[in-house]
């Protein structure tokens, strides 16, 4: 068994976070700029387990290691469920995630508050012999209107914690990580990568 993880992702905001929630499991962590790998895996699953599948195993044959690789997206209850597994593209290919918060509170400005929304995370771990695993995390807040604090990414300042009374942007890292839906999800992966060792 190789002790090298290969950590697919291209977003800078959720390497920081897995390579933190991942520091203490029996692999040497590489992120894909590390094994030399550019492509951006098209997400084309329906479901954020397709897509973590999807990305897991073709980065996984692609650099011949153990990935992990994980698909998450916020769901809003007055949406339907959107952005759901399009967060990211949420307000088209180019925009920013100030883009896509202003796209959000517009959408929902027409809705009556609370706006209760959840993140969720599903990380999966292919093997490059095609075995996969899949883990799962998920956290409640509400949608609030105007952009609060300066941590995280994505829609974190407009994603206010009721346990916390803060928006997800205003913990710090490790807070944030110990109740995220990545950190959930992360801690049951470590479990598993432990035991694989
Ligand atoms: P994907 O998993 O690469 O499809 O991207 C998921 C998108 O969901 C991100 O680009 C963010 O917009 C959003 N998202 C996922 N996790 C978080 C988070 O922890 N905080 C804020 N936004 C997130």
């Amino acid at each position: 068994m190789t002790d090298k993880l290969l950590i697919a992702t291209h977003n800078a905001g959720k390497l920081v976070e897995l390579r933190d929630l991942l520091s203490d499991v029996p692999y040497t962590l590489l992120s894909l700029s590390d094994v030399g790998i550019e492509l951006d895996v098209e997400e084309t699953g329906e479901s954020l387990e397709e897509n973590a599948a999807l990305k897991a195993t073709t980065y996984a044959r692609l650099a011949g290691l153990p990935t992990l690789a994980d698909d998450s997206g916020l769901e809003v209850d007055a949406l339907g469920g959107a952005p759901g597994v399009h967060s990211a593209r949420y307000a088209g290919p180019d925009a920013t995630d100030s883009d896509r918060i202003t796209k959000l509170i517009a959408n929902l400005a027409v809705h009556p508050q609370p706006w209760t929304a959840r993140f969720r995370c599903v990380i999966a771990i292919a093997n490059p012999d095609g075995s996969i695993e899949r883990h799962s995390g998920a956290c409640e807040g509400v949608i609030i209107s105007k952009p609060r604090g300066d941590n995280g990414f994505g829609y974190d300042p407009v994603f206010y914690m009721l346990e916390h009374s803060r928006t997800m942007a205003e913990l710090s890292d490790a807070e944030k990580n110990d109740v995220s839906h990545r950190g959930i999800a992360a801690r049951k992966a470590a479990e598993a990568l432990r035991a694989m060792a």
